[in-house]
């Protein structure tokens, strides 16, 4: 994967079970966003291949060929992957449950009663069910970051990913967020999630993967490579966010 001249990912091989929670690890510019962004299809891959829940991605560009998988199938597998940001980027002419509704009624076609309906579940489900009404800035960054993630769940995705969920975030409101991501993955969501919080990555990861430079430098056992990592560079990483 490369941006322009620069390529940023290097070789990255990555292996996620479904029912695994992977957590990514490394410093600032180290290639974890990008890595991600080609994971729900933000960012194509210009040279190599993409493996995503048991399909090849279809929009190697490789030789300038055309789309293989075209638009509607694309857009398919889109809905599929939900993504939760740093920011939460909520619309703020609407109260969470419509934020929720509105990719089910839009983009999936489904009942706006039903989904609003859904909605309120998927608020309930991350503890929200009493905020439903209000809108985006009547509401906590934390309860706010909650309400993404409702909404990320609503599409009824078969895999999560998160780039820093909660980097965002005041000290006090992180572990909220963090306790509905462990929920989540006690429930057997799929999840990659790129995170500096190493006590989540030790309690809930199953794998760790340190990157560094676009390449994978580590990746194992989410514990053991947190106790004992075997990289100089993951461990000054560790050292240094611990
Ligand atoms: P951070 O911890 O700061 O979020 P990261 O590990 O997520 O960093 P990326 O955002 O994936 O890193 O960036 C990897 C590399 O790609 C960096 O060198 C960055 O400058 C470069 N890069 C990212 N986005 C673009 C872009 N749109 N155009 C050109 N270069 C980019
Ligand atoms: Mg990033």
């Amino acid at each position: 994967m490369a941006y322009g001249k620069t390529e940023v990912l290097k070789g990255v091989d990555l292996d996620v079970a479904p029912g695994e929670v992977s957590c990514i690890i490394g410093p600032s510019g180290s290639g974890k966003s990008t890595f991600l962004r080609c994971l729900n299809g933000l960012e194509p891959v210009h040279d190599g291949s993409l493996r995503v829940l048991g399909e090849e991605v279809g929009y190697d560009l490789r030789d300038g060929k055309a789309h293989p998988w075209g638009p509607k199938r694309f857009a398919q597998f889109r809905t599929n992957i939900g993504m939760v940001f740093q920011r939460f980027n909520l619309f703020a002419h609407m109260d969470a449950t419509e934020n929720v509704a509105v990719a089910p009624i839009r983009v999936k076609g489904i009942d706006p009663r039903q989904a609003r309906e859904r909605a309120d579940e998927q608020l309930d489900r991350v503890g929200l069910a009493d905020h439903a009404h209000k809108r985006p800035h009547q509401l906590s960054g934390g309860q706010q970051q909650r309400v993404a993630i409702a909404r990320a769940l609503a599409m009824d995705p078969a895999l999560m990913l998160f780039d820093e969920p909660t980097s965002a975030l005041d000290p006090e409101l992180v572990d909220e967020v963090l306790e509905v991501m462990k929920a989540l993955a006690r429930d057997g969501m799929t999840m990659v999630v790129v995170t500096h919080e190493i006590g989540f990555a030790r309690e809930v990861g199953d794998t760790l993967s340190f990157f560094d430079e676009g390449v994978v430098v580590e990746h194992g056992d989410a514990r053991t490579t947190i106790a004992e990592p075997q990289h100089a560079r993951t461990q000054a990483f560790l050292s240094s966010v611990r």
